[in-house]
C-alpha cells in the first residue's frame, strides 16, 4: 500500500480552506481523512474515524481546546470540515475518572459540549480520541490488519508484524469502555505510533496530518508484507460449471429471503439485491471450508449491522434444476430466520430483555458455483451490505492463509448488532438520499423493485420518478436508451436505465434479465409504452392495425409474461400495471387502430387478474386521457384545439372538472394501484371526468 499524500493537493485544500476561515490543521485532517476513506482496503462505508486536536474561539470570544472528529456514520472518502464537529476537550477527558457512562448519557454530554449545538453527533469511537494524547489520531479497519490480528494467536503476530511499534489493545466493545481500556494500554506501553484494536483494526498517532496517515499506510503495508510472505499455498478450487443463470437464481434468492408482513395481509419485506462475483469470492464459495468459514463471524464488529453475522449459504443451481434450488433456498433462508431468532432471543434475555429484534432476513447470501449476494432495503444498501461481504471475504481468506480466522464471540457481536449507536448509523441521512430508493427504509415501496416501459416519454418518467420518490428501485425501460438513460439520470444514479423494444420477445426477456440481474427480481411493472395509429376502420390497411396490435397488445402481453416469470420464481405476488388509455372504454372516431388493441388490453389485464390471482399478483389499468406527452404533441394539441375552435387551454382543460390531467396526475395513480394490496381487476380513470369514458 502506498501513500497517496500529494503536497499539490494539500496545499490546494488548506489555501482553500483559509478563505472560508478553515484552519490548515482541519484543512489537512480533511484532506488525509479523504485519502484513507477512498482506499476500501483501509475503511468501508462510515467506518473508521479521525480527529485532530486544535484551539478555536467559542460564541463568546473565548479560547478553547477542541477535537474536532468525525461525525458518526460519516463518509470519509466525501468528508467536508462541518463532517468533523467540534467539541470541548476538557470536559470529555475529565470523564475517564467515571466507570462506565450509558449510551445516551454519553450522547447527552457528547451533545452538550458540542461548540455548534446544531453539529452532527461525533463519531461513535470519539472518546478514544479524547482520551489519547496525540494531536492527529486516524483509526481503520484496514483488511490486511484485520487478517493479521483476528486469529487466535492475534496479539503475538502483531508484534511480530509490528515490530513492537503498535500497543495491544484486548477486545473491548467498540464505545466509553474501549477508550478506557485504549488510554490504560497506552500509557502502560513504551511511546508508540498507535494501537491495534483486537479483532477491531488499527490506530495510528501523529503530531501533523501526514504523519498520522503515513504511518497508518507504512502499518497495513507491514501487514500486507507479512501476508503476502507468510502465505501458506492452497491448492487452487477447481470452477464450478454448469450454474445456472444469474437472472434465473436472483430472484429465487430473493424471494426466499422475504418475508409475510404480518401486520398486513398481501405485504412481504422485501429487501433488494447486488451481486458480486470475482477469483477470491469464487475460491471462498466453492472452498472446502467453506461451511466452516462461512459461520466463523465478521472481520470487524461494525460490520454486523450491514451483513448480520454469517451469510445465508446456498447450494449450486444447476441448470434445469431450479424448482429443487428455490425449494432448498426456502428451507435454508427458513432455517436462517429461526436461527437469527434463537440468536437474539437467547443474547437478549443476557442483555436484560430489552431489545427489540431487527427483521431476521438474511444481508448476505454466498451461493456455490455462482458468487455473493449483498441485500439490503434499497440498492445502496445492497451495495455496502455486497462490498463489505467482499472485505470479509479476502479478511477471512487471508486469514485462513496465514493461519486460522477467529472472529469475536456471538455475544460481543450480538451487542455491536444491537447497540443503538450503531443502529443510529443506519438511520436515512441526507448522504443515503442519492440514488433514486436511497432513502428508502421508511417508504411505502421500500424494498420494491418497479420497472416502467416507455419510460422515456412523459408518463412513463413521471411515475419512475413517483415510484422512487415512494422509496422504490426502478429499472426505466425504453426502446429509446438515451430518453431512458436521461430519465433515469434525473432520478439518481441507482435508477436503472434499460434498452427494451416491447415488439421483439427477445429484447423483452433481455430486458427483463438486466433488471433481474441488476436488482434480484421486479415486484411491480408499469407497462405503459404504447403509439397511437389512425384510420377509418373498414378502409384502414391490415398492416396498420397489425403494428398497432404488435406495440399495443403483444407488447404488453410480452411484458407482462416475463415478470410473470421473474414474480412466480419470487414466489412473493407483485402487480401489473397497464396504460390502457380511454380508448379502450371510449373508442374515438378513426382511432381504431388504436382502441382496439387497447380495448383487448382492457381484456388482458382482467385475464391476468383473474389467472393469478391465487399466486398474489394483482393486475389493473389506468385509463387516462389527454395527457401532453409523445402521443399528445405541442402540435397535435395546436391542431386539434384549431379544428375545435378553442383555446389550447381551452382544449387540455375539456373535461367535467375543467382541470388539465398531467402525467403526474397518471403516475399517481399507478402509484396508488401499485400500494392498494386488496385492489386487482381494477380501471382508475385519470381524465378529470368525461362521462363516455367512464367505466360502468
Ligand atoms: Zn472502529
Amino acid at each position: 500500500m502506498k501513500s497517496a499524500w500529494a503536497d499539490r493537493d494539500a496545499a490546494a485544500l488548506v489555501a482553500h480552506g483559509a478563505k472560508s476561515g478553515v484552519d490548515a490543521d482541519l484543512a489537512l485532517r480533511v484532506y488525509t481523512t479523504r485519502l484513507l476513506g477512498r482506499d476500501p482496503k483501509l475503511v468501508l462505508h462510515g467506518g473508521g474515524n479521525t480527529s485532530v486536536k486544535s484551539h478555536m474561539r467559542d460564541r463568546l470570544g473565548e479560547d478553547v481546546e477542541v477535537l474536532r472528529v468525525k461525525a458518526t456514520g460519516a463518509d470519509m472518502a466525501m468528508i467536508e470540515p462541518a463532517g468533523l464537529p467540534a467539541v470541548r476537550l476538557a470536559p470529555m477527558r475529565r470523564l475517564r475518572a467515571l466507570d462506565a457512562v450509558g449510551d445516551v448519557e454519553l450522547v447527552g454530554i457528547e451533545r452538550a459540549n458540542l461548540i455548534d449545538p446544531a453539529a452532527p453527533l461525533p463519531s461513535v469511537e470519539m472518546m478514544l480520541h479524547a482520551f489519547l494524547p496525540q494531536k492527529f489520531i486516524d483509526h481503520t479497519h484496514a483488511t490486511a490488519v484485520l487478517s493479521v490480528v483476528d486469529q487466535p494467536d492475534g496479539e503475538k503476530k502483531c508484534a511480530d508484524v509490528f515490530a513492537g511499534r503498535l500497543a495491544f489493545v484486548p477486545y473491548v466493545m467498540p464505545g466509553f469502555g474501549l477508550a478506557k481500556k485504549a488510554i490504560d494500554v497506552f500509557e502502560r506501553s513504551e511511546p508508540s505510533d498507535g494501537l491495534i484494536l483486537s479483532k477491531h483494526g488499527i490506530v495510528t498517532f501523529g503530531e501533523n496530518a501526514r504523519e498520522a496517515y503515513e504511518r497508518m499506510i507504512e502499518m497495513v503495508s507491514l501487514a500486507e508484507d507479512f501476508i503476502a510472505r507468510s502465505r501458506k499455498t492452497v491448492a487452487a478450487v477447481a470452477p464450478v460449471r454448469n450454474s445456472a443463470a444469474l437472472a434465473d437464481v436472483a430472484p429465487i434468492v430473493r424471494g426466499a429471503c422475504s418475508v409475510k408482513d404480518e401486520k398486513t395481509e398481501g405485504a412481504w419485506r422485501r429487501l433488494v439485491v447486488e451481486f458480486r462475483t470475482s477469483d477470491a469470492i469464487g475460491q471462498f464459495v466453492n472452498g472446502k471450508d467453506l461451511g466452516r468459514l462461512s459461520q466463523a463471524g465478521v472481520v470487524t464488529p461494525d460490520h454486523t449491522i450491514r451483513t448480520k453475522n454469517w451469510p445465508l449459504v446456498l447450494p449450486q443451481p444447476q441448470p434445469g434444476k431450479l424448482g429443487e434450488f428455490a425449494r432448498l433456498a426456502r428451507e435454508a433462508a427458513k432455517a436462517f430466520t429461526v436461527r437469527y431468532h434463537q440468536y437474539f432471543e437467547t443474547n437478549n434475555k443476557r442483555a436484560g430483555g430489552i431489545k427489540h429484534e431487527l427483521d431476521p432476513l438474511p444481508r448476505v447470501v454466498l451461493v456455490s458455483g455462482l458468487g455473493l449476494f449483498g441485500l439490503g432495503r434499497s440498492k445502496r444498501d445492497a451495495l455496502i451490505a455486497a462490498d463489505i461481504a467482499e472485505a470479509w471475504v479476502e479478511g477471512v481468506g487471508d486469514a485462513e492463509a496465514i493461519g486460522r480466522f477467529e472472529s469475536i464471540s456471538e455475544a460481543d457481536m450480538f451487542d455491536c448488532e444491537y447497540w443503538p449507536l450503531e443502529q443510529a448509523k443506519l438511520a436515512p441521512t441526507l448522504a443515503s438520499s442519492a440514488g433514486g430508493g436511497g432513502l428508502g427504509r421508511g417508504l411505502p415501496l421500500a424494498g420494491q423493485i418497479a420497472a416502467i416501459t416507455g419510460a422515456g416519454g412523459a408518463i412513463g418518467a413521471a411515475t419512475a420518478r413517483a415510484f422512487a420518490a415512494a422509496g422504490a428501485d426502478v429499472a426505466l425501460l425504453d426502446v429509446n436508451f438515451s430518453a431512458a438513460r436521461e430519465q433515469a439520470e434525473a432520478i439518481g444514479p441507482l435508477a436503472l436505465p434499460v434498452k427494451c423494444d416491447v415488439t421483439e420477445a427477445a429484447s423483452v426477456r433481455a430486458a427483463f434479465d438486466a433488471v433481474a440481474t441488476a436488482f434480484g427480481g421486479v415486484d411491480i411493472v408499469v407497462s405503459n409504452a404504447g403509439a397511437a395509429w389512425q384510420g377509418r376502420i373498414g378502409e384502414v390497411d391490415e398492416e396498420i392495425l397489425r403494428k398497432s396490435f404488435e406495440l399495443n397488445f403483444y407488447g404488453h402481453q410480452r411484458v407482462a409474461q416475463a415478470a410473470i416469470k421473474i414474480m412466480l420464481a419470487q414466489a412473493t405476488g407483485g402487480c401489473l400495471l397497464f396504460n390502457v388509455s380511454k380508448q379502450a372504454v371510449n373508442p374515438g372516431a378513426n382511432f381504431g387502430p388504436y382502441g382496439l388493441p387497447k380495448a383487448a388490453l382492457l381484456a388482458l389485464m382482467r385475464q391476468y387478474a383473474l389467472d393469478y390471482g391465487a399466486d398474489g399478483i394483482r393486475a389493473n389499468a389506468v385509463n387516462a386521457d389527454r395527457i401532453r406527452s409523445g402521443l399528445l404533441s405541442a402540435d397535435m394539441i395546436a391542431s386539434r384545439s384549431k379544428a375545435r375552435g378553442v383555446s389550447e387551454t381551452d382544449y387540455m382543460r375539456g373535461n367535467l372538472l375543467g382541470r388539465e390531467v398531467t402525467a403526474d396526475d397518471v403516475a399517481q395513480a399507478f402509484l396508488h394501484q401499485a400500494l392498494a394490496l386488496k385492489t386487482t381487476a381494477d380501471v382508475t380513470t385519470v381524465d378529470g371526468g368525461n362521462i363516455a369514458a367512464a367505466m360502468r
